[in-house]
């Protein structure tokens, strides 16, 4: 049950932009989407999608502060801003603080600034979102929804890495993990989908973005997941590199003169996709290169494939059972060709493709695409947005239980 009316504004600002939007409570669809890009820059624009209609207009070089004026403004000429009774913002790290999304509040604020150093890069974009919403919105309830929350079920064993302790006590060195708002939607909504019991089940679920990772889901709670202290570990992305050996930064550091800056802006945007590919950072430029036989892009499918099946695999073994292996993300939703190749290396499991199912399950679609009696293989596109919609709906007493 939901209150009549009441709509949800989702806010995710990074340090040059802004997404958003605009949910009617209880519904998936947005009513209105868009992005605020190159904030702070000359060529800073705003770009609004209702319906079919999508119109841009230029916030001359101005930043966030002009961007939600705009966004307001819009709001207002559809005489929705009224009935605006909450905002949703994504923050990417809550550390060990936040197991859950939460109202916002001075003391919260603090708390969150206080993680600013796990997220150098994303948390004060975040916050900034946060303070110039609340600025304009004094009255409307503002909630929080962390990346990270829902991996904080995990045991020691699986967000331990193993360097001595002090690192970890005095600086919260351990995996924290990544996506959390995506996982558990798409958890949510597997289980729906192939009516399996909400208290027994076993998921790896795969999402497979421009940055990717992968969680294995027991009973609803994230027990291990791919990315670590920072969304740098684990799969193969479009220019991350995922695992690495640290010790071959020590020997870059060592013999080839690398400076920390350097270490950072290769690891994080220069590998992936992109590094191996020597080409593009793009599943899809990847995919047909390596279809005209385009050997760079050829071994950056591989290696992308052969790491998330390694992955896949080894999150199993946190599950006493599994029930299905989910594909989720624009690469995870979309490449029938990934999806193969990974279902491929994971006959181990007894996994079997359906090749027409595959073929056909692209474009917002879900469904099973394997067959036969092993654990399955799913896809069930991800709606983030939605999600914390649907949080910062519930703490801000609009839904009905
Ligand atoms: P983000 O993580 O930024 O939200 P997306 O979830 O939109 O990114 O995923 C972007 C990735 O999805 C890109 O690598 C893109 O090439 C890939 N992708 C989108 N459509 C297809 C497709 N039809 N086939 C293969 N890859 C696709």
């Amino acid at each position: 049950m939901t209150k009549n009316g009441s709509l949800i504004l989702v806010i995710n600002c990074g340090s040059s932009s802004l997404k958003f939007a605009l949910f009617p409570a209880g519904d998936k669809t947005p009513l209105m989407s868009g992005l605020a890009e190159c904030l702070g820059e000359t060529d800073a624009r705003i770009t609004a999608k209702i319906g079919g209609d999508k119109k841009t207009e230029t916030l001359n070089g101005q930043g966030h502060a002009a961007a939600l004026d705009v966004l307001l403004r819009v709001l207002a000429e559809h005489d929705w801003l009224n009935s605006v009774k909450a905002v949703g913002h994504r923050m990417v790290h809550g550390g060990e603080a936040f197991k859950a999304s939460v109202v916002v509040t001075d003391e919260i604020l603090k708390v969150i600034e206080a993680h600013n150093h796990l997220a150098p890069l994303h948390n004060p974009a975040n916050l900034l979102g946060i303070r110039t919403a609340l600025a304009k919105m004094p009255k409307i309830p503002q909630v929080v929804v962390f990346d990270t929350a829902f991996h904080q079920t995990m045991p020691p064993a699986a967000y331990l890495y193993a360097v001595p302790m002090e690192l970890y006590r005095d600086h919260g060195v351990r995996r924290y993990g990544f996506h959390g708002t995506s996982h558990r939607y798409v958890a949510e909504e597997t289980i729906r989908l192939l009516s399996l019991n909400p208290k027994d089940h076993g998921l790896v679920i795969a999402h497979l973005g421009n940055g990717g990772s992968a969680t294995a889901v027991l009973n609803g709670k994230s027990v291990d997941t791919t990315m670590g202290m920072t969304p740098l570990e684990g799969l193969v992305m479009g220019t991350r590199s995922g695992d690495v050996d640290p010790g071959a930064l020590v020997h870059l550091g060592r013999n080839a003169g690398w400076d920390i800056n350097t270490m950072d802006t290769v690891l994080n945007k220069k590998s992936g996709l992109l590094g191996i590919s020597e080409l593009s950072n793009d599943m899809r430029a990847i995919e047909s290169a390596a279809a005209e036989g385009h050997d760079g892009a050829k071994k950056a499918l591989d290696v992308f494939v052969h790491r998330l099946a390694r992955h896949i695999g080894g999150l199993a073994t946190s599950l006493p059972r599994l029930d299905a292996v989910v594909f989720t993300g624009g690469i995870g939703e979309n490449s029938s060709t990934v999806r193969k190749m990974t279902v491929e290396r994971l006959r181990v499991f007894g996994m079997v493709l359906d090749e027409a199912a595959n073929e056909a399950t692209i474009r917002g679609k879900s469904g099973v695409i394997s067959k036969g009696k092993g654990p399955l293989a799913v896809v069930v596109p991800t709606n983030e947005e939605w999600m914390i919609a649907r949080d910062a709906a519930e703490l801000a007493g609009l839904t009905g239980v």
